[in-house]
């Protein structure tokens, strides 16, 4: 794609990375064919391509973002589909990324939209908050009929019991049992911490069995993705400065062999932090450092090429793929791999590259495009039947989990589960075909 950026405005690093990443487009349009919003809308503007040539205008001629503009990026789902499609390797989470943060500085929204907005990036990242959220939206949920649209999705995603703080999550070392193989640092997260503990918990579990010594860091929590894909940059810089200082701190004092995240939407961004701390002067070497290191869960175990202990339980499971698991960092193989190797009969479904509508805030800022796609999503995953769904982001799970009875679990409850763990709570009500749990 030609561009004609003045070269006063290619002295801002930023907008000369953006330069890069437009002239790479060749407006081939292979990626709208994967494009969850293309598909939905049938609008070339809610395509990548549109978008692409969207985000070019603004910041060609550093315009404020407009209303259409700030329209079409707030319906991208940042789910990257397009970058698994596209010939030309653009770079789409990079641009986009950008962009948003422009409009976040340029457009101003009206004030409902503005509130929604910083409520979310401040409660979802504060899980005390996010707790005392939690226990208002049950008591408003009797109310959801007559709430607004977005209100109503945000009650609708909820969950029925609020769980209580789990003590895995508090700053500490949890021993290797048998011989080290391994040192990692946890990211316990956020949001994560107040709507599913029992993730967090499973994986300790599981990692620790398995010779891994884990560490939840004194000063690290949320990753700074959420107010990132808001466009809120300086928040999200400073969740993630935290987080490459607590764990640069265990890695001069005890060693790290790995960061391990198990929520893929965080694992993206903590992966990024060598790009985002690039002209950092006090932290661009320890970013790059913890990018290299950070692995999700799904990897480490890989790594660890172990041998399962037990004969799995007899379950059907249909595995869906996190577009940040699969788009956002390569990783296709892997959960699959750990859970037939554990025993576990596993499906695909069709479509498995398509966003279930999650992503983020999203299906909360966007819930009618949103529950679209979780509805062609949880179609798909029920003709194939199964006993439970697995997926390996928390986001992805609380969003199928609404629209489905199946069961929907973390890959890491049903691998702990199958070596020695007690059976998810999720699936208390599911009875075994064969009675062949461990437990
Ligand atoms: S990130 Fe997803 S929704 Fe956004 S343009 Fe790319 S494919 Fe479409
Ligand atoms: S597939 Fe890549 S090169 Fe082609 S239009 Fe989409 S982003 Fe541009």
């Amino acid at each position: 794609m030609q561009t004609h950026f003045p070269p006063a405005l290619l002295e801002n690093p930023d907008m000369a990375q953006s330069e890069k990443i437009l002239r790479a487009c060749v407006h081939c349009g292979f990626c709208t064919a994967t494009c969850p919003t293309f598909l939905l809308t049938g609008d070339e503007l809610d395509s990548p391509r549109g978008r692409i040539y969207l985000i070019k205008e603004m910041l060609e001629h550093d315009r404020p973002a407009d209303a259409r503009t700030t329209r079409h990026l707030d319906r991208c789902l940042s789910c990257l589909g397009c970058m698994t499609t596209c010939p030309s390797s653009v770079h789409y989470m990079h641009l986009v990324d950008h962009a948003r943060a422009h409009v976040e500085t340029t457009y101003v929204r009206p004030l409902p939209e503005r509130g929604l907005r910083a409520a979310l990036a401040f409660l979802l990242t504060r899980p005390r908050w996010f707790r005392l959220g939690l226990r208002l939206s049950a008591l408003a949920r009797p109310l959801q009929g007559l709430m607004p649209k977005r209100v109503a999705a945000m009650l609708a995603l909820a969950p029925r019991q609020i769980p209580k703080a789990s003590d895995v999550d508090r700053p500490q070392v949890f021993s290797a049992q048998g011989e080290r193989k391994m040192r990692v640092a946890l990211l316990n997260g956020c949001a994560q911490k107040a709507l599913d503990p029992a993730i967090n918990e499973a994986t300790v579990r599981l990692l620790t069995r398995f010779g891994v010594e884990v560490v939840v860091a004194q000063g690290a929590g949320c990753c700074g993705a959420l107010a990132h894909h808001l466009g809120k940059t300086e928040s999200a810089y400073g969740f993630a400065a935290r987080n490459i200082d607590a764990w640069t701190r265990e890695i001069e004092t005890s060693g790290l062999d790995r960061v391990v995240i198990n929520t893929s939407g965080c694992g993206t961004t903590v992966k990024d932090y060598g790009f985002m701390f690039r002209n950092d002067p006090v932290r661009a070497e320890a970013a790059a450092h913890i990018a290299s290191i950070a692995r999700d869960v799904s990897e480490v175990l890989a790594e660890l090429a172990i041998t399962w202990p037990h004969a799995a339980p007899k379950l059907r499971v249909a595995y869906h793929s996190a577009c940040s698991l699969q788009h956002g960092q390569g990783i296709t193989g892997e959960p699959l791999a750990l859970l037939e190797a554990a025993g576990f009969e596993t499906l695909t479904a069709p479509e498995g590259h398509i966003c279930c509508g999650s992503a983020g805030t999203y299906n909360l800022l966007q819930p009618e495009m949103a529950e679209a796609l979780r509805a062609r999503k949880v179609a798909d995953i029920e003709t194939l039947a199964p006993d439970a769904v697995v997926a390996g982001n928390l986001g992805c799970i609380t969003q199928i989990a609404a629209g489905t009875e199946i069961p929907v679990l973390h890959l890491v409850e049903l691998l702990d589960w199958a070596s020695g763990g007690p059976k998810p709570a999720k699936l208390s009500a599911f009875r075994l075909r064969a009675a062949a749990a461990p437990h």
